[in-house]
């Protein structure tokens, strides 16, 4: 049984007030609260335990190494990936992904050869695809959403050609909540000798994954949206297209020996690993991953679905608010707008003097905001501590802009 009020007495933030309310906080999407024990972790990580990791002959750095390494092998299980060796830990999702722009997909990709990406992937997951059109002449080839957000797999899949060399694909949009069908999109690519690339950051946040049944072969999270420390993330690459990769940074620790002339790498995955990590954030994520798990993800999922529904229901009941996107399924994140009320700046102004945090903007996703017409939406993301009492709190603040903007 999922004790709502437990697993907030967790996160010692949820108790504080802003601007003289309760904090309902409604941007997780953009980063979560973390709970006590991660900050304890944290704390205990610098007061007790701290060293350089790899390295030590001494009683400390055998102990930060032998912490931070055992997130690998959690991080492994919380993914369902068949070996720890297939988990290259680093800073968050921009880093992961670019790693197989530079690391994977630059190597092997020529002018002309294309990269198919949904239309609404965040920056993290174009902007390095862009890289590769302006300096080598890679096609970004674009697959638009349909009218309630949702992503036809078929279209993904009708879209990879013969030039095809990678595609790219969020797991759950971070505008619309949208969760895309993977595994569909995995299976076809595969057929076709195709890898895909998922960013999972917003979807292993809310759901149970298991990247060996989606039969992906990247799949990059991001450990301050998973309720652990920021500058601390993971990238899961099957191991034959780990043997596939050309280390993306160079320095200490990635290597295996280093001479005037000559240089050897380390083993995977320590070889896409290059200088001191963030030891103690890593530390906390391992932390933040078993927190969740003892949670129980799909008692996650369970109650987010509750607070999604009661959202989703009573949103329906405004004639004056528009929710983007309403695809099947959609995870717990809602972009809202209210005709004739100015910017979205505006709105989450007020919201934010009635203690309410969401995230207003285009929310890195340029391409899917000017496909759908618009420059910019508040987003209310929920996470595993919210509750249907703040949905009513968020409601009565977006009334109150109604009433003052429109
Ligand atoms: N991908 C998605 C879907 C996201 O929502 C985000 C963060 O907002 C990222 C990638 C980038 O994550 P990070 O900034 O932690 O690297």
């Amino acid at each position: 049984m999922y004790d709502i009020q437990s697993v907030r007495s967790d996160f010692p933030i949820l108790s504080r007030e802003v601007n003289g309310k309760p904090l309902v906080y409604l941007d997780n999407g953009a980063s979560a609260q973390k709970p006590q024990v991660v900050i304890d972790a944290v704390t205990r990580g610098y007061a007790e335990e701290y060293s350089n990791v790899h390295r030590g002959l001494h009683y400390l750095s055998n102990l930060a190494t032998e912490k931070y390494e055992g997130v690998r092998g959690t991080v492994a299980r919380f993914l369902g990936a068949a070996s720890e060796d297939e988990i290259i830990l680093n800073s968050g999702t921009t880093e992961g992904i670019n790693m197989v722009a530079y690391g994977w997909a630059m190597p092997r990709m020529e002018a002309g050869d294309e990269i198919v990406l949904s239309i609404m992937e965040h920056h993290a997951n174009i902007v390095p695809w862009h890289f590769l059109r302006e300096r080598q002449g890679v096609v970004i080839k674009w697959v638009d959403v349909e009218p309630d957000g949702s992503l036809d797999p078929q279209k993904m899949i009708d879209a990879i050609g013969p030039k095809t060399k990678l595609v790219g694909i969020t797991h759950m949009s971070n505008v619309l909540g949208t969760v895309v069908d993977v595994k569909a999109i995995c299976t076809a690519a595969r057929d076709k000798g195709v890898p895909v690339l998922v960013d999972g950051s917003q979807a292993a946040v809310h759901m149970s994954v298991n990247v060996a049944d989606i039969g992906c072969d990247f799949y990059a999270v991001t450990g301050h949206k998973l309720y652990g420390p920021s500058g601390s993330g993971a990238i899961y690459v099957r191991k034959d297209r780990m043997a596939e990769m050309r280390p993306f940074m160079g320095g200490g620790d990635m290597i295996r020996d280093v001479t005037r002339d000559t240089v050897t790498w380390n083993d995977p995955p320590m070889m896409f690993e290059a200088g001191t990590p963030g030891i103690v954030q890593t530390i906390g994520l391992g932390v933040a991953l078993d927190y969740m798990t003892g949670l129980g993800m799909e008692n996650i999922a369970a109650h987010e679905a509750k607070v999604r529904d009661y959202a989703r229901d009573r949103f329906k009941g405004l004639n004056w608010l528009q929710v983007q996107g309403d695809a099947p399924g959609k995870g717990a994140i809602f972009s809202l707008s209210i005709e004739g009320a100015g910017h979205a700046h505006d709105i989450s102004t007020v919201l934010d003097k009635k203690g309410v945090a969401v995230r207003a903007g285009s929310h890195c996703a340029m391409p899917l905001m000017d496909a759908m017409g618009i420059n910019a939406t508040c987003r209310a993301s929920f996470g595993l501590y919210n509750t249907e009492a703040e949905v009513d709190v968020l409601i009565d603040a977006l009334e109150l802009c109604h009433d003052l903007f429109a």
